[in-house]
């Protein structure tokens, strides 16, 4: 392709993206196709010779379109909000362009500084502890900030960063070898003694993060409003030492996946610091809500916090791969991931150079991961993000009081829900279940259920960006119709 070409067909990819959104409300949120289907639509060899982008262009619809969800619709409530915004594409589309490979600070010296810079910018409007900042913003820091792909990422790294630092750490933790569970062990046995916690209430990736790992793990229960109480952690841990075991990680979360509970960082963050376990706090979608000064209560206990992850591209407006990734000393991701030099390497830059930002993950090719996101802020500001997360809070409040208004139906979870709310019909789960099937059986608006305290709830989650009362009211209606159907061949 010519970059005449290039300049012709973007200039017609922005006015179909424009179009597109402009008009995806008049399409379905959900999609009917079988699975299997685009097989029968696109040819199962590649083509041996270019065709032109024209062609390409021509059955967009056909390829693509006709098989999406359309995430981005104003009756789409499932799951948590897919990150988007015009400025996040636009910002997208400047690093496609450049196309530059910043694995090493020298290899594209603003990959590894802008992505810095916008780390530093978030945790210093989120609120969160300065010790999690880059060194240029806060010399005492010894901090890192750096953009993985997703939370599952983020929280497997914080897992085997925990497992690593654990392993160094236990032969210093006991000076006398008189009761020491370590002594005359190897490291694979010491490997073999770590147990890592959770709050059962967690999202599956924690899991999926120890498999991966090979590593231990307990999910604990939470109690009614999901949350784990200090007791449970501390029962566990004794529980598990008197067995031989070492604690040595627990996850923490802010925001659940099924109900927006929250854990309490200031019971759990003085179990975890006393018997040395790092606490990693995943508040994946609820993260971007600490913006809002109203909502500074639910980071109480973050100076207790080894490491954290936050979506921007669930609840801040950023497109995918964006999610923020802090660890407390960065030379602990380091010698997991780098090598034992950085063991002794005091918390400085060597050199004045941030380290690459290749040793904080598993990919060595970086592209300016950073930038849509940098966009994403300078174009809205935090106040514009306050915004858009205000305007969810309160329509979540408005369709809460409808569900408390009708009897049929009990409300799920904690006391705040941030911009989810999960319902149930009273009652049997099947009319739950019922009632949820009924609602995507229309395509035309989409929840999705979840279970909580073995029972089956809805999840009416606000996502699209300009989400407005209307939209609630026309989710409550469908509701409501359903429900009505599903409760009247119940009594047949
Ligand atoms: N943590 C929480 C609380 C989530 O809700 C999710 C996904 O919805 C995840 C982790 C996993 O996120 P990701 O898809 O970025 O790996």
């Amino acid at each position: 392709m010519s970059s005449d070409q290039f300049r012709k067909y973007g200039y017609k990819v922005v006015d179909w993206a424009v179009e597109f959104m402009n008009t995806v409300n008049n399409r379905n949120p959900t999609s009917d196709v079988k699975p299997g289907w685009l097989w029968k639509v696109v040819p199962t060899q590649a083509p041996e010779n270019g065709e032109s982008f024209e062609s390409i262009l021509n059955d967009l619809e056909k390829v693509v379109c006709h098989g999406m969800a359309h995430w981005q619709h104003r009756l789409f409530f499932a799951y948590f909000p897919a990150g988007n915004s015009w400025p996040s594409i636009l910002g997208d589309i400047f690093s496609n362009a450049m196309a530059a490979n910043g694995q090493t600070w020298y290899s594209c010296p603003v990959s590894t500084e802008l992505e810095n810079i916008v780390m530093d910018w978030c945790c210093k409007f989120l609120g969160l502890p300065a010790f999690f900042l880059s060194t240029y913003s806060e010399p005492r820091s010894h901090g890192q900030g750096i953009l993985q792909c997703s939370a599952s990422e983020a929280i497997f790294y914080s897992m085997i960063w925990a497992r690593e630092d654990a392993v160094r750490q236990l032969r210093p933790r006991f000076p006398s070898k008189k009761d020491d569970p370590v002594n005359g062990k190897t490291r694979a046995d010491l490997l073999n003694m770590l147990v890592a916690y959770c709050n059962n209430e967690c999202h599956c990736c924690v899991e999926r993060a120890a498999m991966m790992g090979c590593i231990r793990i307990r999910k604990l229960k939470a109690d009614k409003k999901g949350v784990v109480r200090s007791t449970t952690l501390l029962n566990t841990i004794e529980e598990d030492m008197a067995k031989g075991l070492i604690p040595f990680f627990h996850c923490a979360i802010i925001g659940s996946t099924g109900v927006t509970s929250y854990d309490d960082l200031m019971e759990v963050g003085p179990v975890c610091q006393k018997y040395h376990i790092w606490l990693h706090v995943d508040a994946a979608y609820a993260g971007s809500a600490f913006c809002c000064p109203e909502l500074a209560y639910l980071k109480q206990g973050y100076e207790y916090v080894w490491s954290t992850n936050i979506n921007t591209n669930k609840w801040m407006m950023c497109n995918f791969e964006a999610s923020l990734h802090w660890v407390r000393y960065r030379t602990k991701a380091l010698a997991a991931f780098a090598g034992p030099k950085w063991e002794s390497t005091t918390y400085q830059y060597p050199n004045n150079v941030p380290p690459d930002l290749k040793h904080y993950g598993v990919a060595s090719s970086r592209r300016l991961r950073a930038y849509k996101l940098y966009c994403v802020i300078r174009n809205y500001g935090v106040e514009g993000i306050r915004r858009y997360i205000r305007n969810h809070v309160s329509l979540a409040r408005l369709f809460e009081a409808y569900v408390e208004r009708d009897p049929r139906f009990e409300l799920c979870g904690g006391s705040f829900r941030f911009g989810l709310v999960t319902f149930r019909l009273k009652g049997y789960n099947s009319l739950t279940q019922k009632l949820n099937d009924a609602i995507n059986a229309s395509h035309k608006i989409h929840m999705v259920p979840s279970h909580f305290h073995d029972k089956v709830v809805i999840r009416f989650a606000l996502c699209a960006e300009y989400a407005n009362e209307r939209d609630v009211d026309d989710a409550w209606n469908a509701i409501d119709h359903h429900a009505t159907e599903i409760l009247h061949e119940a009594q047949e």
